[in-house]
């Protein structure tokens, strides 16, 4: 286990903690079987004292001395003791029989040490002295009970427990307790311990697999996937990180798709512009009007791909800056449906355009909602057949406007619909240069809407046409 790991400091917070419980709970559950022996051996230790005080009295009142009281007591063991506790008070608790001559009775141990002493605090009986010296301080004096016959008080009585102390063998009873209590601490936190070091190898190997699919990334290798099927927190930890390695991976092959897709797009006008001005040059074209004009389309195509390109770059980076003023979608609708008027006829193809009357007032960049209106436009009559049909709307739908754009054209397959806002796609429909575009037009648009916090949706059946719609938000967001 390394030092500050994870894994030390999660096993390292769990001891501590149970550390704490356990100490704490010992301690106090210690304590407490202490407090409590010691109240229950002196509260049992005072009723000891009380059953035996009417033997002593009984004693005394037939001696009226106290002499020969440690042979009574010696001799007790060879007597039958009888009632023993019963009816305190009145009658004395215990009727000493002569000893039988087959007498077999086992007199029970003591269960407590009697002190019988007077009032100057001497000792005149002790029924267990090999116990060893009681100090008779003032505190355990004051606990003894008194010995009174005919109303003078003839000596005292006290028992260990009484006097508020342990025997050796309750000692050893409260240290055997403690013994239990600090074993099972110990072994609490051994498990513990074990439990935890256990434990946490179990929680911390899908955060292992993480960090190191993490690194492998990081080193470029976007094919890491972690295996990590958890029911909890780490288990959705692991499905957001496939989530992102197979974006990533996405991403980075897009981005190297791009660069030879960009670098091919580049090559082709470039070789033809390139074996033109040669065949011009060997004298084996002639610099006629046609061949000119088709120098300069593939220079015009040129120049759309790096304008396309830069914008794309702009938007896609977020420094384009936007110039939002209010702009009314209406007429900005109206003036583009007409720019590309002339080029809808000439395929003919009917373009209509439909717009609510009145408030059609938006925040944006007009620049470059014209732009995502040509595009989407210009994709509209590129992929409609002759004698097709463009319909575009402009509504208004709570704090939106949102613009349409629907064709009749050759539509987009299933399989491509997700994939046309990316760059340089091209659907399975519309492979060529010369059939389409640079591929760029749409990730423009989807960049531009991005741009203004907008949102961009097409559907589309091939062969029945597809729609593409934008809606801005009305007011400008920052
Ligand atoms: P391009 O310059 O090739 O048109 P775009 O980014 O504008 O590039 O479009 C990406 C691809 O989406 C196109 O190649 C075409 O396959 C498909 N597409 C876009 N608009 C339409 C449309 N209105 N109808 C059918 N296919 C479309």
């Amino acid at each position: 286990m390394r030092k500050g790991s994870l894994q030390s400091q999660i096993t390292s917070s769990f001891l501590l903690v149970v550390l704490l419980t356990i100490s704490l709970f010992s301690i106090m559950s210690y304590a407490m079987i202490l407090q409590r022996f010691s109240s229950f051996t002196a509260e049992s230790g005072k009723n000891f004292v009380a059953r035996n005080i009417s033997i002593f009295t009984y004693y005394y009142e037939t001696n009226g001395t106290w002499d020969g009281i440690n042979e009574f007591f010696t001799e007790m063991p060879k007597r039958e003791i009888m009632d023993f506790g019963t009816n305190p008070g009145s009658t004395p608790w215990m009727e000493i029989k002569p000893p039988e001559p087959d007498d077999t009775h086992e007199v029970p141990p003591s269960p407590d040490r009697l002190i019988l002493f007077d009032d100057n605090g001497t000792i005149i009986f002790d029924s267990d002295p090999t116990e060893g010296e009681i100090n008779l301080s003032k505190d355990v004096m004051s606990r003894a009970i008194p010995i009174v016959v005919e109303e003078v008080q003839v000596g005292m009585l006290i028992s260990t427990n009484s006097a508020g102390f342990l025997r050796p063998d309750q000692i050893n009873f409260i240290r055997d307790i403690f013994w239990v209590i600090l074993a099972s601490t110990v072994i609490s936190v051994v498990t513990v311990v074990f439990v935890s070091l256990l434990l946490t190898r179990r929680i911390l190997k899908p955060v292992h697999s993480l960090s190191a699919a993490s690194l492998k990334i990081a080193n470029g290798d976007y094919s890491q996937r972690v295996d990590v099927h958890e029911p909890n927190e780490l288990g959705e930890m692991a499905t957001a990180f496939n989530a992102m390695a197979v974006e990533l991976e996405r991403q980075n092959t897009l981005r190297r798709r791009a660069t030879s897709d960009i670098a091919h797009e580049l090559r082709t006008p470039l070789s033809v512009l390139q074996i033109e001005l040669e065949s011009l040059e060997d004298g084996l074209t002639d610099p006629t009007p046609e061949t000119l004009q088709g120098l300069q389309r593939e220079v015009v195509y040129l120049n759309h791909l790096v304008e396309d390109l830069r914008i794309l770059a702009l938007a896609e980076s977020g420094d384009m800056v936007l110039n939002p003023i209010t702009l009314d979608m209406g007429s900005l609708a109206t003036e583009i449906v007409n720019r590309v008027r002339y080029t809808a006829a000439e395929q003919k193809i009917a373009l209509t355009l439909y717009k609510v009357e009145g408030d059609l007032y938006l925040k944006a960049d007009e620049q470059r909602v014209s732009q995502i209106l040509l595009n989407l436009l210009s994709n509209a009559i590129q992929y409609t057949p002759e004698g097709g049909a463009i319909h575009v709307s402009v509504e208004k739908n709570g704090e939106w406007i949102e613009t349409s754009v629907q064709d009749t054209g050759i539509g987009i397959a299933e399989e491509d619909l997700a994939h046309v806002f990316e760059r340089l796609y091209r659907s399975s429909q519309a492979r060529s240069r010369t059939d389409g575009g640079s591929g760029l037009g749409l990730s423009i648009v989807k960049g531009l809407v991005d741009l203004h916090h907008g949102k961009i949706s097409v559907e589309s059946e091939v062969g029945k046409g597809s729609t593409f719609t934008f809606a801005l938000p009305i007011q400008a967001q920052s």
